[in-house]
Order: C-alpha cells, then sequence, then structure tokens
C-alpha cells in the first residue's frame, strides 16, 4: 500500500551550493551518500521524521541526473512515494494501463528498493515508488 510521502529529488549541479541554500531554511543535513547505480550523489535533509529533500548531484556526464539537468535545467526532479510493497505496486500500476521506466526494482539511496513510473503516464511526474528499508 502507498503510505506517504518519502522523499523530493531535486536535480543539483553542485550537492555543496545546494546544501548552502537549503541549510539556510534551518534544515540539516542526515548523511551524504553515493548511488552507483544511478550515477548520483545525495544529500539527504528530513523534513519532520517521515519525508526528506534528496539533492542529486550527478557523477558523470552520462547520469539520469545529468542529462536531466541538460533538458530541463535544475529544479524538482521526483516525487517518491512509499510503500510496504514495491513490486506489488509496479504490477498494480501495469495492470492499470500505466506505463513503467523499471521492470523489475533496483537499489536506491538508504538501501531501499525502487522503481519509476514514466512521467508520460503520470501526467508529467517523474514518480517513483520506494520500499524503504525498515531499521531506523
Ligand atoms: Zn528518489
Amino acid at each position: 500500500m502507498i503510505s506517504k510521502v518519502s522523499h523530493i529529488g531535486i536535480a543539483v549541479k553542485n550537492l555543496e551550493e545546494a546544501i548552502d541554500i537549503w541549510t539556510k531554511l534551518g534544515l540539516t543535513v542526515e548523511g551524504i551518500e553515493t548511488v552507483e547505480s544511478q550515477k548520483v550523489r545525495v544529500a539527504f535533509l528530513p523534513i519532520g521524521k517521515e519525508v526528506r529533500i534528496e539533492l542529486l548531484e550527478p557523477t558523470s556526464e552520462d547520469s539520469p541526473i545529468a542529462k536531466y539537468i541538460e533538458k530541463k535545467g535544475v529544479g524538482i526532479h521526483h516525487l517518491a512515494l512509499a510503500s510496504d510493497d514495491v513490486i506489488n505496486e509496479m504490477q498494480k500500476a501495469e495492470n492499470n494501463g500505466l506505463q513503467l521506466i523499471d521492470k523489475t526494482p533496483r537499489p536506491g539511496a538508504h538501501n531501499a528498493s525502487i522503481a519509476f513510473l514514466h512521467p508520460k503516464a503520470m501526467a508529467g511526474v517523474l514518480l517513483e515508488l520506494c520500499q524503504e528499508k525498515h531499521d531506523h
């Protein structure tokens, strides 16, 4: 079941500069992690206990984030909704005719299992389904 917003992903060119901006609101950086599978460096800034801002900096020119910035510029990149069963959500979405980008879940930041739905299927929103690891 989709239960909450997990995080909002924001594409940035320079992680340190973006952190500088976002921490001016009083948010704090919980951690920084490199996700090799997506060629990004990610900074996590929790908002309350459940939601995070994730700042995404490309680590190479062929990173999906680098390509996104090239096309659309920096800014909000994706919305992630949390589910306790990402495979079930993907099947449900596919059965209902929504176009998936990922046919199988892939590893995301925070050891989550993630899958993306195509923005064309979601009225312009790149939507991530995210099964978080429950160890905190
Ligand atoms: Zn994400």
